[in-house]
């Protein structure tokens, strides 16, 4: 992890929030090279579970939402943890957490429980001092709407995504022609106030999800989990996450949420741990039967042959942007002998990358070698994310790309003047060929679709 901390910092992936003053602890800033890895990361995504499928649509909803939102939901009086300090330090922590480490299986355990167990096993702080009674303390962020600081203008920051698709639900039905089983999708930041944050960008208190409500018939909602939690697998393996690292966790009936008939998460084998990466959920009617009772307003859905009017029923794939991200970074990180040395090489698949090329001059003093240099990366731009690079000897571009995962780099020389060709050299077996310029193109297409690099140009030895 420190590895990948050090690293992401150096090539400007993730920044430490608000550095120049000291940094914000537990914040984030994703540099020029995080973004485009996240933004390629939520482009996929939505393509692949928005745009490709015809049973689902998307929507961008407001960050804040009518506080009868999070009453009808629940959050406002089940969105808690319980919260002890430290009597000395006045550092606090999750009892949970507490407890879990110290070989307490807390699954299902209320805080009076949670309370008497502390007191049954005389649980210290990790500082070794006494800890005060615990209490529930709620993580959504407050706000005031407007200029008036009144209980009245007391607002909330959105804890999850979710909600803006069932409170839509309706106005999806009544203007799109999309029918049950259909799901909604939304990606977008959520704001938790953790107790306890950390493990880099794994917990925050601002972070990005990706979610799907899937709303189907009652009587099918096995089914749909079963296939969600499959697309949820076909996923992680088009991130390039190994499946030895990942396992799914089916969560106790005592420890469901208060919405949720059957929990899995998804685990990913981090290096605290197997946790969370993403959770899928079946929500039963809940959400739509609370904001109903709440709004009174029908959010029944009427089926097209019989007429029949039934509240439909929920599958919730959840996933987090920024724990993807993680896993994918971690997953990619090698460091491997080659022949002078060593190297740092991102293996990321080529979608996530966020440079696709490089091109480099092998001089930088020579004006022709350097025109030509920029002719080619010109072309390539409006296709790929391309960097032009002429710093430092070729052997160090070369590791330079590789440490910000670039899959493949263009280097014209002398012989590129005289017969328009350039060596086009691969990231993952550092082999090089020969490539016609004329049909550079036509080669990066195809090399990015997965034809095997030594099928487009002659091989170089
Ligand atoms: P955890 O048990 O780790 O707190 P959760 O069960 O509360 O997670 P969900 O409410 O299911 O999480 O949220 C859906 C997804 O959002 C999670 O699977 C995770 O990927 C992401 N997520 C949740 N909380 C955070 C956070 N504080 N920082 C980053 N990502 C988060």
């Amino acid at each position: 992890m420190d590895k990948i901390i050090s690293l992401t910092r150096r090539r400007g992936f993730i920044l430490p929030g608000s550095g120049i003053y000291g940094c914000l602890s537990n914040s984030w800033d994703y540099g020029p090279l995080g973004v485009e890895l996240k933004n390629n990361i939520r482009q996929e995504w939505w393509k692949r579970f928005v745009l490709q499928r015809p049973d689902m649509v998307g929507i961008d909803g407001a960050l804040i939402m009518n506080t009868n939102v999070w009453r009808a939901s629940g959050h406002l009086d089940e969105f808690n943890d319980p919260l002890v300090e430290d009597k000395k330090t006045h550092e606090r922590y999750r009892l949970d957490d507490l407890l879990e480490k110290n070989g307490v299986d807390v699954a299902g355990m209320k805080i009076e429980e949670m309370s008497k167990k502390m007191k049954d096993i005389n649980l210290k702080s990790p500082k070794g001092n006494e800890l005060t009674e615990p209490k529930m303390f709620n993580m959504m962020f407050e706000t005031y709407l407007g200029p008036i600081k009144t209980e009245n203008n007391k607002v909330y920051l959105r804890p999850e995504t979710a909600q803006a698709m069932f409170v839509n639900f309706k106005n999806i039905l009544d203007t799109t022609r999309i029918r049950l089983p259909f799901g909604i999708a939304q990606t977008g930041k959520a704001f938790r106030n953790e107790i306890t944050p950390g493990n880099f960008i794994f917990r925050t208190r601002e972070f990005d999800q990706l979610e799907i409500e899937y709303f189907c018939r009652e009587k099918e909602w096995e089914m749909h989990f079963e296939h969600w939690l499959s697309e949820m697998h076909k996923w992680v393996k088009h991130c390039g996450i190994s499946s030895k690292n990942i396992k799914d966790y089916e969560t106790p009936d005592s420890d469901l949420a208060h919405y949720s008939k059957r929990t899995i998460d998804i685990q990913y084998k981090f290096p605290f741990g197997f946790k969370e990466l993403y959770g899928l959920a079946y929500r039963t009617d809940f959400d739509l039967r609370s904001h109903m009772e709440a709004s009174g307003q029908d959010l029944r859905y009427v089926d097209p042959e019989t007429n029949d009017k039934f509240i439909p029923h929920v599958i919730e794939p959840s996933f987090g942007l920024d724990r993807t991200l993680l896993a994918i970074l971690l997953e990619a990180y090698r460091e491997e002998k080659i022949e002078n040395g060593e190297r740092v090489v991102m293996r990321f698949p080529y979608w996530v990358a966020p440079v696709k090329v490089a091109v480099f001059p092998l001089l930088n003093n020579n004006k022709k070698l350097v025109k030509k240099a920029q002719e080619i990366f010109d072309m390539i731009l409006p296709n790929y994310t391309t960097q032009y690079d002429d710093g430092g000897a070729i052997g160090r571009r070369y590791r330079r790309h590789d440490e910000i995962g670039t899959p493949l780099c263009v280097t014209v020389d002398h012989d590129t003047l005289e017969n328009n060709t350039a060596t086009l050299r691969d990231r993952d077996s550092m082999e090089q060929i020969r490539v016609d310029l004329d049909k550079l193109l036509d080669v990066l297409d195809k090399y990015f679709t997965g034809e095997k690099f030594n099928k487009l140009g002659k091989i170089i030895k």
